[in-house]
């Protein structure tokens, strides 16, 4: 009876707060726009996006239903500029661990980009990165410059717990000792870090996903998803991956892809921008939305 009218409750309470009852993740745009005026200060001025490897699969992969025509996975990462300083979202990885995803086979690694990408985590004034996988996270663990990378890098509490006890790779896994260098967070829904920028807890592709909602200066928004999709087909169409390697929550999931769609619809300030999709990061280099270079000072 107890549990029961527990659940009464939390019905109610859900339908007053608005949240989706079928669904097990929602956000609130609202409230990620305010908390993105919390902390004083500058607002960034630009994102800047910068390839430096590539994963060759078929388009079915990432996007259910779709056919199997040859897909570029860019991999990337995100600078995020400050009129004196920079923030970066996800920090690249090392050629041993490219060629872990490669399964074998040469997938392009862009040798030179990939040491830009390193310089760029390393002038950092912070470092971000959406999840725990190494094509995200293997810079700021991996390599010469891991240490003093961590005390500008936060992870959150259920990234750490990912990496410390079964990470995606051997190569990425943090020990104890390692782990206690970086900040962890622990955080509900939505954390600010730095003016203008959010961190929206969407565990879902791995429980430690996160979004990054960007507000520029200009006014401009951007939501850096991560891998919520690996192509934007998934938010247009609302469909998940179907790529029996991953183990996702694929409700969560599509709660965020249902989440990204509506607002795409609705908020056209708002650019969405997946880590891996190379059609739409051209499109929005074209558009000048986003920067294909870094800015390494
Ligand atoms: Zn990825």
């Amino acid at each position: 009876m107890k549990r029961f009218l527990a659940s009464i409750c939390f019905l109610a309470l859900s339908a007053l707060a608005g949240v989706a009852q079928t669904g097990s993740w929602s956000a609130d745009i609202a409230e990620v726009r305010r908390a993105a005026n919390l902390i004083p200060g500058a607002k960034p001025s630009r994102i800047n996006v910068l390839k430096f490897a590539e994963s060759r699969r078929t388009k079915n992969f990432s996007v259910q239903g779709a056919p199997e025509t040859p897909s570029v996975q860019a991999r990337t990462a995100f600078q995020v500029t400050y009129p004196d300083s920079y923030v970066m979202v996800d920090a690249g990885m090392d050629q041993t661990v490219h060629d872990f995803f490669g399964r074998g086979t040469k997938e392009p690694y862009d040798a030179a980009a990939a040491a830009d990408v390193a310089k760029a985590v390393a002038g950092a004034r912070m470092i971000l990165v959406t999840h725990e996988h190494g094509d995200h996270v293997a810079g700021v663990i991996r390599g010469p410059q891991a240490a003093q990378l961590a005390p500008k890098t936060i992870l959150t509490r259920a990234m750490v717990d990912i990496l410390t006890t079964k990470p995606q790779m051997p190569e990425i896994r943090l020990t104890p000792e390692q782990a206690s260098r970086f900040i962890v967070v622990d955080y509900e829904r939505y954390l600010p870090v730095a003016p203008g920028i959010v961190l929206i807890k969407s565990a879902g592709h791995t429980p430690g996903s996160q979004m990054v909602f960007v507000a520029l200066a200009s006014g401009r928004e951007y939501l850096l998803i991560g891998d919520a999709t690996w192509h934007m087909d998934g938010v247009r169409q609302v469909k998940g991956k179907a790529a029996p390697w991953v183990t996702e929550d694929v409700n969560a999931v599509l709660d965020q892809l249902r989440w990204l769609n509506q607002l795409s619809k609705t908020d056209a300030n708002l650019v969405i921008v997946a880590s891996h999709d190379e059609e739409q990061h051209a499109d929005l280099v074209q558009k000048k939305l986003l920067t294909n270079r870094f800015e390494l000072r």
